[in-house]
């Protein structure tokens, strides 16, 4: 088995160390799936992972009912490889309520992976994840909306991993320019 560990998937260990590594007790033990999913979302968005891309996905929110969100294939394939690698590990709790709640942690070899990563791009993670003020920025979900924030400042900022874009709402949109070319005699149905 061999996987070239790629700088996205660097970036994800990261963004994995930085939500669950135990020295400091205000971070976590344990990464959620859907806040990782919505920050990988922004990660894309902003540039953050140079090669991931998103599209609607159905997911099981928290309250078990299904939505769809922006998920990212090439985020979920390189957390794949990161639990192939051993450098995080997965929990997978069924609950009664709510189905499965997974959650991903670093694992002692990645902590050593991640030592050596390029302090570029350490750099680049942490910029991306701290706030202004300096403390760690948390991806939170309220019901079905997801949110940037800082509880130190009180920063907050939107994460639109649930705006999904409607195709066929803009090909509604297009329909008057094409017909205002002169094209309107042709059957558009
Ligand atoms: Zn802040």
């Amino acid at each position: 088995m061999s996987i070239e560990v790629t700088d996205d998937m660097l970036t994800l260990l990261l963004v994995i160390e930085t939500y669950t590594k135990s020295s400091d007790s205000s971070h976590l033990d344990w990464l959620k799936e859907l806040p990782l999913m919505s920050i990988i979302y922004e990660g894309a968005v902003k540039g953050i992972f140079k090669g991931y891309d998103y599209a609607p996905w159905s997911v099981s929110m928290l309250d078990g009912t299904r939505h769809w969100l922006n998920i990212s294939r090439e985020g979920k394939d390189d957390l794949e490889d990161l639990l192939d690698l051993r450098y995080i590990s997965m929990l997978r709790l069924s609950t009664s309520q709510y189905g499965y709640l997974t959650a991903y942690r670093l694992t002692n070899r990645g902590g050593k992976i991640a030592q050596d990563v390029d302090p570029k791009l350490r750099e680049k993670v942490r910029r991306f994840l701290y706030c202004k003020c300096g403390e760690l920025r948390m991806a939170v979900v309220r019901g079905r909306k997801f949110f940037f924030e800082c509880k130190s400042c009180g920063f907050e900022s939107p994460i639109g991993i649930d705006i999904i874009e409607d195709v066929s709402y803009k090909t509604r949109v297009y329909l008057p320019d094409y017909l205002r070319n002169g094209n309107n005699g042709r059957d558009t149905e």
